[in-house]
């Protein structure tokens, strides 16, 4: 197999969103790259769209070449289990395809030579990558664009209801901009949360399928346990096919790390130790950000979805620079998003009330409120004992009055559209993870430079959401996306340079 490592230019660890844009960009420039995922291809079949499987059953959780994950968080006394779906295309399998750009006051979180500028073109060159439908001219925090987006679809009956009663309290609700192929899509129900069965979502698995040539290679069940070094160059990486069985050992030119926020980071702090070799080892793991998110949902007198069409299509930011000035982040927004099946509502309610919430759950319309949270040291990914992924997280007053704010917010939207006893359910998942390996300009307070190049070595990279350096108030695929193709692109060039 040390041939496959010798061929490529590019050997990529993980294959989520930010590995794919990567490799679409590096083999666009004759680039060729080898992926190594420890998970398999999505099935795409009709389990994919069944609701149980999915969300009870955990179709694609418990890899046994993935180690458990497990947080600390909400200042709870017992650690929670972290859902981890190792798969072909990461966490985008199962997105909802909203494809933000951040807004240009997000970048003052960032670099100066990574400004909203800098990245403009690339945000383009995300967008076309995946298919990118919207209309953000109704955008109050909209940034500069060289490029338009394609145009939005109509909006389904739930979003309408929520347009309207938006737009009836003075706000400017607009197209949730979607890395969706509407050519294909059926327009159904089990978008966010599930892998798109006809292959319409635009996600990293669809993007690595449509790129499958002569200069990509992608080894599935292939975890890369440790990497090794000598001296400012990472020279070799340890790889497990089989959970009982020992690692092989392959030598590496040039590696990119894709593997997640949760997993690069991991990665990093079990084959490294603190010392001059590693002059940023202090900042692996650290300064974690994954938003502070929340449902909120309301009742109606009427079934809110009863043709059980797509409904993630409206954003309202209306809100965005509320705490701008008195904090340096972002409110954040307010999106329409699907309520899921009674028999999923009924699992997961509190007992006694579980009969109840199914019966009910036609009835309910919720709002996801997505505000940022600020970067803290202690906030960070951990080795636990027996290989395992520990992550600490705390919200800091200012992250849950800015969430705070934003479910007030989405209370008044939902009022407004008739809706009556609303409820606010906390997201306890790290779904939107970015920042374990923050970039920065110098590596007492950064993990990697500005171009993703891990600080005092040579040939290691990493290109997923691990190196934002911080989150804005908006999902961050398309940001990682763009991220990726820039560093694609830079990386190309200093190799021509030499
Ligand atoms: C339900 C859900 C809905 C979401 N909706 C949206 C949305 O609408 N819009 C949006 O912008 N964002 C959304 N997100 C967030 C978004 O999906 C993620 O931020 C993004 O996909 C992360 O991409 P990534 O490249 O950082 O890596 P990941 O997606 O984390 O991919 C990492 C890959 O590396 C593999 N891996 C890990 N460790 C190893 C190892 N050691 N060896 C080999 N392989 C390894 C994993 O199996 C995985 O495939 C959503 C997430 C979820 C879960
Ligand atoms: S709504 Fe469209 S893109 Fe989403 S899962 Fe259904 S068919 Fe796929």
């Amino acid at each position: 197999m040390q041939e496959v490592f010798d061929w490529a230019d590019y050997v990529v660890v993980g294959s989520g969103i930010g590995s794919a844009a990567f490799a679409a960009s590096a083999i666009k420039n004759h680039k060729k790259v080898l992926i190594l995922e420890c998970g398999d291809w999505p099935l795409r079949d009709d389990e994919d769209w069944n609701p149980k499987s999915i969300l009870i059953q955990g179709r694609y959780t418990n890899n046994p070449l993935h180690p458990k994950v497990f947080a600390n968080q909400y200042s709870r006394k017992r650690a929670d289990t972290v859902l981890t779906r190792p798969i072909v295309g990461g966490m985008s399998v199962f997105y909802g395809g909203a494809a933000f750009r951040l807004r240009e006051a997000d970048f003052t979180n960032w670099p100066k030579d990574c400004d909203y500028q800098q990245m403009e073109p690339y945000y383009g060159k995300a967008e076309k990558l995946m298919n990118v439908h919207g209309n953000d001219q109704l955008d109050p925090t909209r940034p500069f664009r060289s490029t338009p987006l394609k145009p939005a679809i109509l909006p389904s009956k739930p979003a309408i209801r929520i347009q309207s009663a938006a737009k009836s309290l003075g706000l400017s609700p607009f197209a949730i901009p979607l890395a969706i192929n509407f050519s294909k899509c059926e327009l159904c129900n089990t978008c966010d949360g599930f892998a798109c069965k006809v292959e319409a979502k635009i996600d990293a698995a669809t993007i690595l399928k449509s790129l499958k040539g002569d200069n990509l290679k992608i080894i599935t069940s292939c975890f890369v346990d440790k990497l090794h070094f000598d001296g400012d160059q990472l020279s070799s990486i340890d790889c497990k096919f089989k959970p009982n069985e020992p690692c092989q050992n392959f030598t590496v030119k040039k590696l990119f790390l894709g593997a997640g926020t949760i997993g690069s980071a991991a990665l990093m702090l079990k084959s490294t130790q603190p010392g001059v070799q590693f002059p940023s080892y202090e900042q692996f793991g650290r300064n974690l950000m994954r938003h502070a998110n929340a449902i909120v949902g309301a009742l109606f007198t009427v079934r809110t979805n009863p043709e059980q069409v797509f409904s993630k299509q409206t954003v309202i930011a209306d809100f965005y620079e509320d705490f701008r000035k008195q904090s340096g982040f972002a409110t954040g927004v307010i999106q329409d998003i699907y309520t899921p099946d009674s028999s999923v509502v009924r699992h997961y309610a509190p007992k006694g009330f579980r009969l109840a919430a199914s019966i009910l759950s036609p009835f309910i319309q919720n709002l996801l409120c997505v505000s940022e949270d600020e970067p803290q040291l202690t906030n960070r990914i951990e080795l636990g004992a027996g290989g395992q992924i520990k992550v600490n997280h705390e919200y800091t007053t200012g992250d849950l009055e800015r969430l705070n704010h934003l479910i007030d917010k989405a209370k008044m939207v939902l009022k407004k559209a008739g809706g009556f006893f609303p409820k606010v359910m906390k997201i306890d998942s790290f779904s939107h993870a970015v920042a374990s390996l923050r970039m920065g300009v110098a590596p007492q307070n950064s993990a990697t430079d500005t171009n993703g190049k891990v600080w005092g070595i040579k040939n290691l990279w990493a290109i997923d959401g691990s190196i934002l350096p911080a989150s804005g108030g908006v999902n961050p695929s398309l940001t990682i996306a763009a991220n990726a193709i820039r560093i694609a692109e830079n990386v190309g060039k200093q190799n021509e340079a030499k």
